[in-house]
C-alpha cells in the first residue's frame, strides 16, 4: 500500500530543520556512526544536577502512592494540579505574581505548547481574514517555523546589529519597522533567544509589551533557558509577567528533555483553550516531570540549584568554547554573538564564500555536526546574505567534543575561503 496523505498530512512529512535537527541527534546518540554532536538542542549532563533527579527518583520509586501519581493515573487535562499549585506558589512568592493553579497548564515538553498557541491564535479567522505570529526578531527558534497548520502563520523583521568590542556583535529590535496591526495575532520572542544567545533587554521588551497591549493581542515570552528556571541566562534580566503575556517555561533544559514537560503560565482563558484541545488530542500530559520535580518546586530548591549548578556550568562552558574558537578562527574573521545565556555560541562569517547550509553538509561528511544557520530566520522574506552566513554550535556537549569540533568547524571554513 502506498498511503495517500491529507494536505495536513504532507504538511507535517516534509523535510523540515526541526527534522533534520531531531534526526541528526538520534543518528548521534544511536551509535550508528560518531559524530561530534554540536548541533541538537540537548542540554549537558550536569552529574550534580543527574545526582537530585537520580535521589528524588528513588525516593518516588519507593512510595507506592508517588509512583502511582507518576505512572498510574491520567493527570487532569491540564496536567496534575498539585505540580501547577506549586508553580504557582513559588511565582508569586519570588516575583509577586498574582497567580493560581488556574493560570498554570502542562504540556508535553513546550514545544507542543507552541503548536497550540500558535494555531490557536493565528491562521484564517471566522471572518476569512488571515492572521500571524510576529517575531519582531530574527534569529529566531528554529523549531517554530514549521508549527502552522495553515501556510503563512508568520511574519518576521531582521535584527538591528551592533557591533561590540573584540570580535561581538548583538541583535537587537529594529522598533522602527515593526508596525503591528490588526494582521499580527499575537508576538514571540525566546529569551534568552535560541539560536543566539541574545537576551533582549528589559527596555525592548517593556515596549514589546507595551505594543501587544495597545494591539490588544498576547506577548509570548519563551523562557525555556531563562529564569525562574533553567536560568542559564549570564546577565541580569527577571521575566515579566501581567495578564496580557503567555510565558512559557520547561523542564528540558534542567537536563530533563526526555520528561517532555512544558509549563504555560497565562490568563485563565488562554490556559483553559489549551486544556480543552490537549485534552482532545492527548486526553492529559504526562505527569512524570511534574512528579519528579513537584519537591524542588515546592520547596523553591529549583531556583538555587539553577542558580548555583546550572547558569554557572553554562556560563563557564561558553568562555572555554570562545577561548577555542580564538586559537582555532584565527584570520577567518569570525564573529560571535554576545553570549548572553542559553548554550550556543551563534557565529558569523561575513562574505563566506559558500552557504551555511553548505558548510553543515560538508562539516556533516567529516563527522561534526552542527546547524545552518538559514534556518532560524522563520517566516522572514526577501533575500539576505547574512543568513546564508551564520552556525550555531551548542557548546555543551563534554569538552574535548566541542574542542575537536571547533577545530574541524575553523579547518572547514579555512578550506572554503581559501579555494
Ligand atoms: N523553545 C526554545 C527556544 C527551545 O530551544 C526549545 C527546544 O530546544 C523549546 C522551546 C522546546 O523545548 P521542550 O519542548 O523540550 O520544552
Amino acid at each position: 500500500m502506498s498511503p495517500r496523505f491529507s494536505q495536513f498530512g504532507e504538511r507535517f512529512r516534509r523535510p523540515t530543520g526541526a527534522l533534520e535537527l531531531m534526526s541528526d541527534l538520534g543518528a548521534a546518540t544511536s551509535g550508528e556512526r560518531t559524530y561530534l554532536l554540536l548541533g541538537g538542542g540537548n542540554p549537558a549532563r550536569i552529574p550534580e544536577m543527574e545526582q537530585v533527579f537520580r535521589r528524588e527518583m528513588a525516593r518516588i520509586v519507593k512510595n507506592p502512592d508517588e509512583f502511582a501519581r507518576l505512572a498510574g493515573y491520567y493527570s487532569a487535562p491540564g496536567g496534575d494540579l498539585r505540580f501547577r499549585t506549586a508553580v504557582a506558589d513559588l511565582l508569586r512568592r519570588t516575583y509577586g505574581w498574582n497567580l493560581s493553579a488556574a493560570n498554570v497548564v502542562l504540556t508535553a515538553g513546550s514545544q507542543s505548547a507552541f503548536f497550540m498557541l500558535f494555531n490557536m491564535l493565528a491562521g484564517p479567522t471566522a471572518e476569512g481574514r488571515q492572521r500571524r505570529i510576529l517575531f519582531p526578531l530574527t534569529p529566531e527558534y528554529i523549531g517554530y517555523g514549521d508549527l502552522g497548520v495553515a501556510d503563512d502563520l508568520f511574519v518576521a523583521r531582521r535584527p538591528l546589529i551592533q557591533e561590540l568590542p573584540d570580535q561581538f556583535f548583538k541583535y537587537g529590535i529594529d522598533f522602527a519597522s515593526l508596525a503591528v496591526d490588526d494582521s499580527i495575532a499575537a508576538i514571540c520572542v525566546s529569551r534568552p533567544t535560541n539560536p543566539t544567545g541574545n537576551v533582549l533587554t528589559q527596555t525592548e521588551l517593556g515596549h514589546l509589551d507595551e505594543l501587544a497591549r495597545q494591539a490588544d493581542i498576547p506577548l509570548i515570552l519563551d523562557c525555556a533557558y531563562g529564569p525562574p528556571f533553567p536560568d542559564i541566562q549570564f546577565v541580569g534580566a527577571t521575566p515579566p509577567w501581567n495578564e496580557n503575556t503567555i510565558l512559557c517555561l520547561s523542564l528540558s533544559k534542567l537536563g530533563l528533555p526526555a520528561v517532555r514537560t512544558g509549563i504555560v503560565i497565562a490568563a485563565e482563558e488562554i490556559v483553559t483553550a489549551i486544556t480543552a484541545m490537549q485534552s482532545v488530542t492527548s486526553l492529559a500530559p504526562p505527569s512524570v516531570g511534574a512528579v519528579l520535580a513537584h519537591s524542588l518546586i515546592a520547596d523553591g530548591s529549583i531556583l538555587q540549584y539553577s542558580r548555583e549548578i546550572v547558569r554557572p556550568y553554562y556560563e563557564s562552558r561558553a568562555r572555554q568554547a570562545i577561548e577555542w574558537i580564538n586559537e582555532f578562527f584565527a584570520g577567518l574573521g569570525v564573529r560571535i554573538h554576545e553570549p548572553e545565556g542559553a548554550f550556543f555560541l551563534w557565529l558569523w562569517f561575513p562574505g563566506l564564500p559558500i552557504t551555511s547550509a553548505e558548510l553543515y553538509r560538508r562539516l556533516k561528511d567529516r563527522g561534526v555536526l552542527v546547524l545552518s544557520g538559514h534556518y532560524f530566520f522563520p517566516g522572514l522574506e526577501g533575500e539576505w546574505r547574512h543568513r546564508d552566513e551564520c552556525l550555531r554550535i551548542n557548546y555543551s556537549q563534554p569538552a574535548e567534543v566541542v574542542r575537536e569540533g571547533l577545530r574541524h568547524i575553523a579547518r572547514e571554513v579555512r578550506r572554503a575561503t581559501e579555494t
